[in-house]
């Protein structure tokens, strides 16, 4: 392999290439566009576009696609060749600005919740220059939005990049307060730790609900799961060892800095982190970490199994969202600097976080929602469905001292003026002790975990950025025309502090304590999907990204049914994924176990009169009665998935019934099959078991 150095960004049109093969002019333009945000010179596009061609056509492509990203999660391309017909039968490679900035697919089969049917059936993409082009396989893929004809959204990216736009902008006028004359832009960054589970192949293939659901709907659980706690940074074995170098160096082709990699708690469960970049980019780089860990993962016979809980006997997995702000002078609003001045606006933006994460708990549960993160959150697994902040007990205390006007170290008695005190470094071993928590400070940034490790990072970030947004927007109409900018800046930071000081909490997350306290202290617990879904529509969420320009309100109802609708989708799916897996593979092998113990008994009776039978007997008769009520539970479930209908998929109503109906009824089957595998022949049962799932990459 060639050095990293000399791969790095190899596949990418980005900067360095840009300026090496671009005019001066042209280069100029485009990094003009980039910066003010403006739309392309047809002109100029004409020429990037044709030197990205002859840059890509050398690295063997032959097609290109405008890149996007659907409200389905996951990426959608179509290509078209670079050929044109030319004279005398030949084809020539063209390649025109029209085709790199804008594209018209015809999208009419991605969920749009209504938003097409209401406007026009056509969606357009639109190139973000902020996101380089790249080739994947034969193909040049341009990063593009994609919108309406009336322009609203129909992706994952356009509300992105508008909430980047609100937050930078808010931000800004807060960093101007300090007097920070040189800052132009602030932007915020992400670092997404991916968690992902590796099968086998073979294994993987041979059960109907991985292949359907990519979790497992039966399975009892192993003699040994995670208890020993060794999977954990263990050694990485040579099959998973090889998968992650062609991982890595495929990324770094890309552009995208994949740093950490190890094995997480579970048996087979791996993460990878990337360094941290600017929010767009991060999405886009890590929904490529993800297809390219299931494309790569084939190469070496495994499957990459993204889904957030595959296993119910181990944890399931997260994509921790750290977050940050950074200005374009390179400095990190969240961390606490040196001198008085940069302290007390590292507090004003805290207190912007708090506040937010406060005033949008809700949206913030709401976005991290879905049918497989349930299983996560307010189950007994980290972190709690109740959003709350942990700050360390040094921060806290210095929050505590400033709200009270108390001193705050016992020893010295310093008392905490806002822009008077420097405050202590706060070095992430004493801030980062906590992993219940589901939002974090980690010294000089937040990390949120409760995002699950299938979803996209954009609809997070989208609640972030704008909810942050906001606080700094009420802090900047208040401080702007302040007469006295110490005496007021420390005074809002005081009531900030006394208003949402609630969200603060520095335990055990997992504690039934903290529930109780959390129900004392207001906090929301929305632990499932239904139960959030109706603050997705809430007036006050509405009005907030309708003021912040980042969704109208038709916007927000088309995300919402869709969000309903992938959540009714999945349980009716897993359901019938059970049903047709007790029907035709478990009960007809329990019943053929059954017979062969019967036959098993009469046989040995009739060899030996008064022989003893009772381990076959007693098998029998609980493997008789395990099949009796499968069949009976499988006969309720159906009658449950009856109710679904193409047009109840979308309602509160459905979802409603999914958890308190569809749900309860699949847990009882599976708990009967599982009772049943446990006794059962290992020869006679259908699947592999979660032995061979987990420990199956040899
Ligand atoms: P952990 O202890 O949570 O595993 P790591 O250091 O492995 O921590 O990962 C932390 C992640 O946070 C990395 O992806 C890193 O790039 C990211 N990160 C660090 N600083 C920032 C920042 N200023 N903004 C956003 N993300 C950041
Ligand atoms: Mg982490």
């Amino acid at each position: 392999m060639s050095s990293v150095t000399e791969i790095f960004g190899t596949m990418v049109f980005g900067d360095t290439t840009m300026q090496e093969r671009l005019p001066r002019e042209t280069y100029k333009a485009l990094q003009k566009t980039i910066k003010d945000g403006k739309r392309l010179d047809i002109n100029i596009a004409n020429v990037v576009a044709n030197s990205m061609k002859d840059w890509a056509i050398e690295h063997g492509v032959t097609h290109f696609t405008h890149w996007f990203q659907p409200m389905t999660g996951v990426t959608a391309e179509k290509h078209d060749s670079f050929i044109s017909p030319a004279d005398g039968g030949n084809v020539i490679m063209e390649f025109s600005g029209k085709e790199l900035v804008q594209g018209e697919p015809d999208a009419s089969s991605f969920p749009s919740g209504g938003l097409r049917a209401t406007f026009e059936a056509r969606g357009y993409t639109t190139w973000d220059p902020t996101s380089y082009a790249f080739i994947k396989g034969k193909t040049l893929c341009i990063p593009t939005a994609f919108c309406s004809y009336g322009g609203e959204a129909l992706d994952k990216k356009t509300p992105l990049l508008r909430s980047m736009e609100t937050m930078g902008k808010q931000a800004l006028r807060v960093v101007k307060l300090f007097g920070n004359e040189n800052v132009t832009s602030v932007k915020t960054t992400v670092g997404p730790e991916q968690e992902y589970f590796l099968i086998d192949k073979d294994i993987f293939y041979k059960r109907p609900d991985l292949m359907y659901t990519g979790r497992t709907l039966f399975g009892s659980r192993p003699p040994k799961g995670q208890e020993m706690d060794d999977h954990y940074f263990g050694t990485i074995k040579t099959r998973v060892a090889q998968f992650m170098e062609e991982l890595n160096s495929e990324l770094w082709k890309l552009g995208i800095l994949a740093k950490t990699q190890h094995n997480e708690a579970a048996p087979s469960q791996h993460e990878l982190a990337p360094i941290f970049t600017t929010t767009n980019i991060a999405t886009d780089h890590n929904q490529l970490t993800m297809e390219l860990m299931q494309r790569i993962a084939k190469r070496h016979n495994l499957v990459c199994v993204l889904h957030e809980k595959p296993f119910s006997c181990v944890t399931g997995s997260g994509k921790h969202n750290n977050w940050s702000v950074s200005t374009n002078t390179g400095k990190n609003l969240l961390d606490p600097g040196e001198t008085p001045y940069e302290n007390a606006q590292f507090l004003l933006f805290l207190c912007a976080v708090l506040k937010a994460v406060d005033d949008y708990q809700d949206m913030i549960r709401v976005s991290v929602a879905s049918a497989g993160n349930d299983h996560r959150l307010g189950a007994n697994e980290a972190p709690p469905a109740v959003v709350s902040v942990f700050l360390g007990d040094e921060l806290t205390e210095i929050l505590d001292a400033i709200e009270k006007d108390s001193a705050y170290d016992a020893k010295e008695k310093v008392q905490m003026k806002v822009g008077v005190h420097v405050l202590p470094r706060f070095p992430k071993d004493t801030t980062d002790r906590n992993r219940t928590s589901p939002v974090a400070f980690t010294g000089n940034k937040f990390e949120f975990r409760m995002l699950g490790s299938s979803a996209s990072v954009s609809g997070l970030n989208i609640v972030i950025n704008t909810a942050v947004a906001e606080s700094l927007k009420q802090f900047a109409d208040r401080l702007e025309n302040s007469e006295n900018f110490e005496e007021d800046l420390h005074n809002l930071i005081r009531e900030v502090i006394k208003e949402h000081k609630r969200i603060i909490f520095n335990g055990n997350g997992y504690d039934d304590a903290w529930m109780e306290e959390a129900k004392k202290r207001g906090l929301l617990n929305l632990r499932t999907t239904p139960d959030c879904l109706p603050y997705y529509i809430a007036d006050k969420n509405l009005k907030l990204f309708a003021d912040h320009k980042v969704f109208n309100p038709l916007e927000v109802n088309a995300r919402y049914e869709i969000k309903v609708e992938n959540y009714t989708k999945t349980i009716a799916i897993e359901a019938r994924t059970m049903i047709d897996m007790v029907n035709k593979d478990i009960l007809p092998a329990v019943s053929g176990f059954t017979k062969q113990l019967s036959d098993e008994i009469i046989s040995k009776k009739t060899a030996i009169s008064g022989i003893d039978c009772s381990y076959e007997e007693a098998t029998l008769r609980t493997l008789s009665e395990l099949l009796s009520k499968a069949y009976k539970v499988v006969k309720e479930l159906e009658e449950k998935v009856s109710k679904f209908s193409a047009d109840n998929y979308a309602t509160q109503a459905m979802a409603d019934y999914c958890k308190n109906d569809v749900l309860p009824v699949m847990e009882e089957l599976r708990d009967t099959v599982d009772k049943a595998e446990e006794i059962s022949d290992r020869k006679c049962w259908p699947y592999p078991t979660y032995g061979d799932l987990l420990f199956g990459v040899k």
